[in-house]
């Protein structure tokens, strides 16, 4: 039996960034850039405004206050998206939007709100510096320079640059295509009717919702019966994806013949048991190279055993820099405790409050307690033998985004 970061390091090493391919802009939300992404163009490209207002030389404000306003010829209007032609002179204004481009001649922009416009004249109620309201040519991205480095996570405001650049297509890698094996043969399908001693296959969907989380597709195969052909014939099936994920059948039950019959198909077992509760009995093997997670068929240990191996094994195949979920401390609102010598994932749930997070336990943490991970915003993690008194420490690794708010109250 060997640790979880020893079992998550054997994972993370046997598998590889996946290639790329071209995608449209908005298809690249949540998932990795595979290019230097250069600027052809500088950004702004020409100096414009920066506020509806006035073109003027700044010279030709000197003074001007409420009191003695400086009066000035109004020669034109200008809005974004238009190019003014002529050339403004001493003395002169031009009505100038946010975004048009600064008339040649002029070098600042008053604000709408200190003038006041009088027909053919606008009253400048305000001394100008050079420059004053002004976006310079290239004050955003210079032409030529690397904006946006492989490697990058795309979120909206990545997917808003590369649209400003003018980008349509873009390089991201590719998401990692999983295949998805129940084992039992207590299993039924979704459309089978219940029958006295069999369950409804909850991994599979579990675990697809958990790849598509982790940005992967998921492929379904199975479920299948506890039949060793049968078993080995969905394997081989599996091989053809990126990576292959099995629920039950990896314990040690007269049923369990995962890892027999990964052995018999010569497939090379790197971890099998780790010292943790829940999801002792995940295995990792690699088959004709294809990674092979077994995960325990329990749901809450296939749950748990994926957030800790499986997902950072998915990022790291789409070029992620960071594989885990993030962590926290958080304040224990009840006494959690952990008899086992094994260390604990226990699901909890998190409250923001002014002292930073509280947390408490979902409630029962049996690893077939289904409702322990629905309701779950983190996996605290409790050292075998401990027992962590109300008002302590506890760590946390954050399963979503934010802990889902409505779920505090609900449970
Ligand atoms: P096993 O590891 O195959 O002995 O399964 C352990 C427990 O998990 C048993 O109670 C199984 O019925 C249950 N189980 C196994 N596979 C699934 C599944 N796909 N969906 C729901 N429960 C399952
Ligand atoms: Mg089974």
């Amino acid at each position: 039996m060997i640790a979880v970061e020893e079992a998550l390091r054997i994972v993370l090493d046997s598998v590889e960034k996946l290639g790329w391919e071209y995608v449209a802009l908005l298809d690249t939300l949540g998932r990795v850039l595979a290019e230097d992404i250069a600027a052809a163009e500088p950004i702004p490209a020409w100096d414009n405004s920066a506020m509806d207002g006035y073109a003027l030389r700044a010279e030709d404000s000197h003074g001007a206050s409420e009191e003695q306003p400086v009066v000035l010829q109004m020669i034109g209007t200008v809005g974004a998206g238009q190019i003014f032609e002529g050339f403004l002179e001493k003395g002169q204004a031009i009505r100038i939007m946010t975004g048009a481009p600064l008339p040649g001649g002029a070098d600042a922009v008053i604000r709408q709100e200190d003038t006041h416009a009088t027909g053919q004249e606008v009253c400048i109620l305000q001394q100008l510096r050079p420059g004053q309201n002004v976006r310079y040519a290239s004050e955003d991205v210079k032409a030529g320079e690397q904006v946006l480095p492989t490697g990058t996570f795309c979120r909206p405001g990545v997917i808003g640059l590369l649209a400003a650049l003018g980008r349509r297509r873009v390089a991201v890698y590719q998401r990692p295509r999983v295949g998805i094996l129940a084992t039992g043969d207590e299993l039924l399908r979704w459309d089978e009717a219940p029958q006295p001693g069999k369950i409804y296959n909850s991994n599979s969907y579990a675990m697809a919702a958990q790849v598509l989380q982790a940005g992967g597709l998921p492929v379904l195969l199975g479920p299948v019966a506890d039949s060793k052909d049968l078993l080995a014939q969905h394997l081989r099936e599996g091989l053809q994806t990126d990576l292959l994920l099995t629920s039950g059948g990896i314990s040690v039950g007269d049923f369990d013949i995962i890892a027999e019959t990964l052995k018999e198909l010569g497939a090379e077992v790197l971890v099998r048991k780790v010292n943790m509760r829940p999801g002792k009995p995940f295995t990792f093997a690699l088959l004709e190279q294809t990674p092979i997670c077994a995960l325990p068929g329990n749901p809450i240990s296939c749950m748990v055993t994926f957030e800790l191996f499986v997902r950072p094994a998915l990022r790291k195949m789409q070029g992620h820099r960071s594989l885990f979920h993030p962590e926290i401390t958080a304040v224990a609102a009840q006494s959690i405790r952990n008899k086992d010598h094994r260390p604990a994932y226990l699901r909890v749930i998190l409250t923001q409050t002014d002292a930073g997070y509280v947390v408490r336990l979902t409630g029962d943490q049996g690893s077939a307690m289904l409702h322990s991970m629905a309701y779950a915003d983190g996996l605290a993690c409790v050292p075998g033998e401990t027992e962590i008194p109300v008002g302590s420490q506890v760590r946390v690794l954050l399963l979503g985004d934010e802990p889902a708010a409505p779920a505090l109250e609900s449970c």
